[in-house]
């Protein structure tokens, strides 16, 4: 060509994505609400992994927390109530090259979600789950969800909940072929950017229960716990999450935890003395339902053939 020398070539730089990227319009959350660190965190580690914007979908149900597809730069779908987890299954089993975030809340997911929830983590897809429970119906302003404490005082119940809250973590940790199964809270930014990290990384469905703030409809209930540190207990093990010398100062309290251990995981999680933050969970041998439904793999035939041969084992007279 005319002008160029014979040895110069055409510079192709790699893409590099930028927080800017991954954002979307305006969060148009309440001041103070929790939610907003959760999607600082999920921005920020989404550009820290170099995830292309094109190749991300955010998924959500009904209620506050599930306006976060609204604020991704990415893909994205907003269903219905309770119906999150099946969209992110569906889209997921057609195209499993895509990384898969659901935004799910404690009445969107514990309540009228509860039968996609327990069988999205028995399917356990290569997805990251976060269910933000900030114990109450936020969205249509203070009914009483699954996860409000005994006594709490909403539209629905106006002398306080009359029934023990549903616990989250004795529920997924109960469920067949369950793989990640991490808490956190919202309020202590380096813990959650590291529990979102890990439950991303984790092949399968990275379920964290995420304890978020409401300052308008349950702020009492956040409140009390920020102002009980001590309650706070952080699982520490080398298998687990990284922990920071800030979260160890925020939070005093801490146990050693094997998170390869479900048995231990189900007791820590039944102790409702304290809120236990970090890894409870983590097998990444679990079968993930979209590689097993995969056509052609030399493992799914395999696995195919063993669960026809089993099953005729069983009906043989
Ligand atoms: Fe957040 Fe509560 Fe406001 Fe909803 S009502 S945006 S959960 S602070
Ligand atoms: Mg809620």
């Amino acid at each position: 060509m005319f002008g160029m020398n014979a040895d110069w070539s055409l510079e192709v730089f790699e893409r590099y994505f930028t927080i800017g990227d991954y954002a979307g319009g305006e969060a148009r959350w309440c001041p103070g609400c929790g939610d907003h660190g959760v999607l600082t965190a999920i921005h920020k580690l989404l550009r820290d992994e170099q995830v292309p914007p094109e190749t991300t979908v955010a998924v959500s149900g009904i209620g506050c927390s599930s306006r976060l597809p609204h604020y991704m730069g990415t893909y994205g779908f907003h269903g219905l109530h309770g119906r999150a987890l099946p969209i992110a299954c569906g889209i997921k089993s057609r195209r499993p090259e895509l990384d898969v975030w659901v935004a799910t809340g404690d009445g969107d997911c514990f309540s009228i979600g509860t039968a996609h929830w327990i069988h999205a983590i028995r399917y356990n897809m290569d997805m990251t789950v976060l269910a933000f429970d900030n114990s109450v119906y936020g969205l249509t302003k203070a009914q009483t969800s699954p996860t409000s404490p005994l006594g709490f005082k909403t539209n629905t119940h106006p002398t306080g909940a009359i029934l023990p809250p549903l616990n989250p973590l004795t529920t997924t940790l109960g469920i067949t072929n369950v793989s990640f199964v991490a808490q956190v809270v919202d309020w202590s930014p380096p813990l959650l950017y590291e529990v979102i990290k890990a439950a991303h990384r984790h092949k399968g469905t990275g379920f964290v229960r995420i304890i978020q703030r409401c300052p308008v409809f349950s702020d009492s209930v956040s409140k009390a716990l920020q102002n009980s540190p001590e309650r706070v207990l952080l699982l520490q093990h080398e298998k687990g999450i990284p922990i920071d010398a800030s979260a160890k100062r925020q939070f005093p309290n801490s146990i050693t935890h094997d998170p390869s251990d479900l048995a231990a995981a189900r007791a820590v999680a039944e102790d409702t003395s304290r809120i236990p933050v970090g890894l409870l969970y983590q097998n990444t041998d679990a079968l993930c339902y979209e590689t097993l439904s995969s056509r052609g793999t030399e493992f799914t035939v395999k696995k195919r053939l063993a669960g026809i041969n089993a099953a005729l084992d069983r009906f043989t007279i």
